[in-house]
């Protein structure tokens, strides 16, 4: 199924967190901004507009910070959703969580979540150099590392889940000194129980411009392209032995076909609503406010004193024209239905443009479509 096809309510929950991770794509605009937490007013109205005007049932927990730092307004929104009158009984959920996490949390969890996307980077050393837990929460978690508390949750989900419906996964960000440490981590993460693992290749936080613009970022930014495909590619196939999918940021359409990258482009049948009260397309955009270059992704408002949900619709129908067959350098290209021009948010971040290309990537992908071909259908999609 093509990623397009994935159609949830996501929701920002806060800009807190609690890890101090070293590439936090969005680590300069959280600091900007003083904290902020979803409102419920707002995440109740859009679950009553995304049930009234979509079949789907799929809730989301998500970033910009840590989402189970707002853990009661999560308690209450997943509680509105399923007791909602209008089919509330079908809701399934999902969270993509640092899983640096309390007991009471995890106890939660194990009853109330479907799907579980630990954003974790592999084996104690490198965990706990990439994404360090931050000073101030050491006393709530006894002095443990965030390594520690990680991997003693998601062994503790999966031995307690008995036959609840619940995956626990990983979503991994591959960094130039891991590249090489794929079939590795493939090791380790086997020995938590884990099968299902998703890896994105390091790419550029979010700023104040397009990166194409940003020299010091470029400067400081370095990723070796074709050795993650060369380590992925081996990893890839030694997890298929043992039954652990693998998979890359880069392969999310290798199993259907679709001429979009993602439900970037369908808003409407995929909202993300932010802490500060706008209407997101992307992952990427996690504020409304300020989006800066990022601003094609804020589709939509709350009126906080109407309490209605406004859609920009010319940004929508921007969004939705934003497919490979419609862009000049997809046209010809063997991936295009089983790539759909990549994701956007990288794109616009990169080069300040929705049908922007990124020659690096394309190159990967390309190389990946041609060693791998289509799949059959990914029994869970890339958060
Ligand atoms: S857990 Fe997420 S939001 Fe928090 S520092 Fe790490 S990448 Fe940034
Ligand atoms: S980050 Fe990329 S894949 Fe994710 S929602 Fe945004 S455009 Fe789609
Ligand atoms: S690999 Fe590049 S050229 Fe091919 S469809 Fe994807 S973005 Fe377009």
């Amino acid at each position: 199924m093509p990623h397009f096809n994935k159609k949830m309510i996501s929701f920002f929950m806060t800009t807190k967190c609690n890890l101090c991770c070293r590439y936090c794509y969005n680590a300069d605009e959280r600091r900007a901004i003083t904290e902020q937490t979803i409102p419920l007013d707002l995440a109740k109205a859009g679950i009553d507009w995304y049930f009234a005007n979509t079949p789907y049932r799929h809730i989301r927990f998500y970033g910009p910070g840590e989402p189970t730092q707002a853990f009661e307004e999560i308690e209450e929104i997943s509680a509105y959703a399923k007791n909602h009158p209008d089919r509330g009984v079908d809701v399934t959920s999902e969270i993509q969580t640092n899983g640096v996490f309390t007991e009471n949390v995890r106890d939660w969890m194990l009853d109330n979540m479907n799907i579980m996307w630990m954003s974790f980077d592999g084996m104690p050393e490198i965990q706990n150099y990439n994404r360090p837990l931050n000073p101030l929460f050491k006393k709530v978690f006894g002095g443990k590392t965030s390594a520690e508390v990680l991997e003693n949750n998601v062994r503790w989900l999966i031995n307690n889940k008995g036959n609840r419906n619940l995956m626990v996964g990983a979503r991994v960000t591959i960094t130039d000194k891991t590249i090489d440490k794929q079939k590795e981590m493939v090791d380790y993460f086997y020995s938590l129980g884990i099968r299902h693992v998703w890896t994105n290749p390091e790419f550029y936080e979010v700023g104040r411009i397009p990166v194409c613009q940003d020299e010091i970022k470029k400067k400081g930014f370095h990723f070796d392209m074709d050795k993650y495909v060369k380590y992925y590619l081996e990893a890839y196939q030694y997890a298929k032995k043992r039954n652990l999918q693998w998979g890359s940021f880069l392969t999310i359409n290798f199993d259907g076909e679709s001429p979009y990258h993602c439900r970037c482009c369908d808003p409407k049948s995929a909202p993300h609503l932010t802490p500060d009260g706008y209407i997101s397309a992307c992952d990427m955009v996690v504020l409304g406010e300020e989006a800066y270059h990022m601003s094609p992704f804020i589709v939509g408002k709350w009126d906080f004193e109407k309490k209605e949900l406004f859609w920009y619709e010319d940004k929508v129908s921007a969004l939705n024209e934003r497919k490979a067959t419609n862009i000049a350098h997809c046209k010809s290209c063997p991936a295009k239905c089983h790539c759909g021009g990549y994701c956007l948010g990288e794109t616009v971040n990169t080069t300040g443009h929705l049908d922007g290309q990124d020659p690096v990537k394309c190159k990967a992908i390309r190389q990946l479509f041609e060693k791998l071909g289509t799949c059959e259908p990914y029994p869970y999609l890339h958060p």
